[in-house]
């Protein structure tokens, strides 16, 4: 498996992460260099570097992050040789499979192994995955992948067309994942390679509803029950922190200021229209009158400055304690990847052992 250590050691596998959306997977070689968008690392510079450090470019600008691989990173920065499973569906088929530590599961096809390294620290060694491959290239590149990550204990990879020969295992698997073209072709298969002593799950990934039709079919045909259909779309939240909300009454409170400001805006605009129209017509004003309102308007004036004082030093001092957190969710939400295609088989009622009298 992938090292465990604090520090990064010469032959180990670093996960590079660039930017956001440019993860690199770097076996740790002394003597050769790392070239990037940054500049060139010598791979002996990361050599007892803790996992997790950030590293400074030689050129002096931009800079890099040394992770230790999970089976998550590994799905961001995996070569691919094959369209591969993300994130949100590897969870929920995860989820609904109930694949768990000690899990027996199998896979086909193994494809890039995206799936495969999830499920395999999800079963972890008291577990097993059966992973099939028609694709001989494929099928010796993911060997080859799985050998270098120490994981040959937990994972058999097969080459084999499951539609045609089946699965190597009989009664076995606690859950079967099938993503390929003809998933309908290996449901058969599939019934044989499931445990008959208790409930097991099956999951079908296929990209359009007449595939999703086919499969049902046979999954009905095949005696599989609770038959349903998820698709996964991501909708991502923008999370922000903001200051506590005002109260109801903090509030009215501010609507009155504000109002208070309209007026005095309104009132300084009738004592300008009248000076103009003195002006105008000769000062026939009274002059009494007129500095009442003077007074008047200077008066709200003054409260009123004072209360925008008072506000902004409730905004310029939030209590940063009390702020939370708020979620915009955004218009968009990321495209199709497949439908996914649940059914349980349930067991074969002569071999559960009846309860005890
Ligand atoms: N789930 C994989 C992942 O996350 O990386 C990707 C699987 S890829 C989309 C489908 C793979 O199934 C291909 O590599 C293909 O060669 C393989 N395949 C297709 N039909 C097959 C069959 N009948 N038996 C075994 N493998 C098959």
């Amino acid at each position: 498996m992938w090292s465990t250590a604090p520090t990064i050691a010469a032959g180990d596998l670093v996960i590079v992460w660039l930017t956001r959306d440019l993860l690199q997977p770097l076996l740790i070689t002394p003597g050769k260099d790392f070239n990037s968008r940054f500049g060139n690392y010598r791979h002996n510079d990361f050599i007892g570097v803790p996992y997790g450090s950030k590293v400074g470019a030689p050129t002096g600008k931009g800079f890099i992050h040394l992770l230790r691989p999970t089976p998550e990173l590994w799905t961001m920065a995996l070569p691919h040789r094959t369209q591969i499973l993300y994130l949100a569906d590897i969870a929920f088929i995860t989820s609904q499979l109930n694949i768990r530590r000690g899990s027996r599961v199998i896979e086909a096809g193994t494809g890039s192994a995206s799936f495969s390294h999830s499920v395999i620290r999800s079963v972890g060694s008291a577990g097993h995955l059966w992973s099939y491959e028609f694709h001989e290239a494929r099928a010796a590149k993911a060997r080859d992948e799985f050998t270098r990550h120490g994981m040959l204990d937990i994972v058999t990879l097969t080459h084999r067309n499951v539609c045609k020969d089946g699965f190597t295992v009989i009664d076995t698997a606690d859950s079967l994942f099938l993503d390929i073209p003809a998933p309908w072709d290996a449901i058969e298969h599939a019934k044989k390679a499931l445990r008959k002593d208790c409930i097991t799950r099956i999951c079908c990934f296929s990209p359009c509803m007449e595939q999703v039709l086919r499969t049902v079919s046979a999954l009905n045909d095949a005696g599989f029950t609770d038959i349903t259909m998820y698709e996964t779309l991501l909708r991502p939240h923008d999370v922000s922190q903001i200051p506590p909300l005002p109260s109801i009454d903090d509030a009215a409170d501010k609507l009155k200021r504000a109002e208070a400001r309209r007026e005095e805006k309104r009132l300084k605009q009738i004592a300008q229209g009248q000076r103009t129209k003195r002006k105008r017509d000769g000062d026939s004003v009274d002059p009494d009158e007129l500095d009442l309102k003077r007074a008047k308007t200077d008066k709200v004036t003054e409260e009123i400055s004072v209360q925008v004082d008072e506000i902004a030093q409730d905004l310029a001092a939030p209590n940063t304690n009390n702020r939370f957190s708020v979620s915009k969710v955004m218009s968009e939400v990321r495209g199709h990847t497949s439908y996914l295609t649940f059914a349980c088989l349930l067991p074969d009622i002569s071999l559960i052992s009846a309860p005890r009298a």
